[in-house]
């Protein structure tokens, strides 16, 4: 069955170009095996657009990721574009996607590949078997906040003031995904503040739990503070399914998680915005790691995450569960064959190229359908 959904390709600068073949190859493969066929657009962003048009992400990039079913990114930036002035900088292309598509929702997956257990930095009982998904609110917070800046004090030094601001709806748009979430997973969301020290923070749970209360109790609700569930997902990870935060707590807690299980060639990443009257919903899918310059043109990416990034994109802006199920099984595979890309190289395993490691996968898609 044909389903034609625009998806709009950006693959950016440094690695996004090697990284996004491999995942164009898996979807020629949809194409050609599955009959899922996707009208595939492809347009440029960060440096590579300001090289061509003088501006990180043009307004025809704009209209076209606004038409998009879903946006994949690559990665974007490098020493070449250093320079630049601020605005004009290959990361504000980025930036200029998540704003004008208000992409509130962002969302990491922490899950530990078997093969890769030993990548990790915890002992392999703690970790074994991980899923977990941090869910962070990317357009609101302490660093949007107003009034905000340095001001000189009379009589000397100076104040810093930044301002955690949270407004019941974003709260609450934010806490409708991590329900929705946890329906389609373990049925669990931790809500984490710091509602003991914080009136933002108390609000926050508030909300939450009277969201919980009117739309959501089929599904376990927890509160926790901030510091705890630092403390928590490197003490007995586990015990979590979706973790929902603010801006900050959500991007100290997401990178925290996203070391349990090892590599930053291993983590995708998805952002949602609201779901418009025709039932889309905005939604923008890359790797969590950068533009790699130190490996860039060398065929040594790891292409895992952005292979990731499309099959997050199956599961959260198609419904296609168990396309996105064999996109993941593939790669569960292929890493238990032995198959490593530099970064998650271990001793006795095959070193192979970006390229290797995207054939490979493509082949146990075909393994795995014949
Ligand atoms: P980085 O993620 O690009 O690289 C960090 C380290 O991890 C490097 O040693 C790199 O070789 C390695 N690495 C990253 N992804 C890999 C992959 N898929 N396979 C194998 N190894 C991988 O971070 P950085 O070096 O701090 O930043 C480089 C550039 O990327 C900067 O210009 C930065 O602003 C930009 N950046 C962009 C994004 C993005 O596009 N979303 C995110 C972070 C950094």
């Amino acid at each position: 069955m044909a389903r034609n959904k625009k998806l709009l390709l950006l693959p950016g600068d440094g690695i996004g170009p090697e990284v996004m073949a491999e995942m164009r190859r898996v979807i020629d493969w949809f194409g050609a095996r599955q009959a899922l066929s996707f009208e595939v657009e492809e347009d440029l962003v960060g440096g590579a657009s300001y090289d061509e048009r003088g501006t990180p992400c043009a307004d025809a990039t704009m209209d076209l990721a606004m038409a998009a079913d879903a946006v994949l990114l690559g990665a974007v930036g490098g020493p070449k574009w250093d320079d630049l002035d601020f605005s004009v900088k290959p990361e504000r292309g980025i930036l200029r996607l998540r704003k004008d598509m208000d992409l509130f929702a962002n969302m990491r997956p922490a899950v530990m590949f078997e093969p890769l257990i030993e990548a990790s930095t915890l002992k392999p009982d703690i970790v074994r078997g991980l899923d977990i998904m941090i869910l962070r609110e990317l357009t609101g917070g302490i660093y949007f906040g107003e009034p905000r800046g340095v001001k000189k004090l009379i009589g000397g030094g100076r104040e810093g003031i930044n301002t955690e601001v949270y407004t019941t709806p974003e709260v609450e748009r934010v806490g409708r995904v991590a329900f929705e979430l946890a329906r389609k997973r373990r049925n669990l969301v931790h809500s984490i503040e710091k509602a003991n020290v914080m009136e933002s923070g108390l609000m926050w749970r508030e909300d939450m739990t009277a969201l919980h209360e009117r739309e959501f109790v089929d599904v376990e609700l927890q509160h926790m503070y901030a510091d705890n569930a630092a403390m928590q997902l490197v003490r007995e990870p586990k015990q979590f399914d979706v973790m929902v935060a603010g801006n900050l707590f959500g991007d100290i807690l997401s990178d925290c998680a996203a070391m349990l299980t090892g590599s930053l060639g291993m983590l995708p990443s998805a952002s949602l915005g609201e779901t418009d009257a025709t039932g889309r919903r905005r939604a923008l899918y890359e790797p969590v790691h950068g533009s790699a310059p130190d490996i860039a043109g060398e065929g040594k990416a790891n292409p895992i995450a952005m292979l990731s990034s499309f099959s997050m994109m199956l599961r959260y802006s198609f419904d296609m569960e168990d396309e996105a199920d064999l996109v993941d099984k593939a790669i569960d595979i292929v890493l238990a064959g032995g198959l490593r890309t530099g970064d998650i190289m271990q001793p006795k395993k095959a070193r192979v190229s970006t390229k290797v490691m995207g054939e490979a996968i493509v082949a146990e898609l075909n393994r795995l359908t014949a």
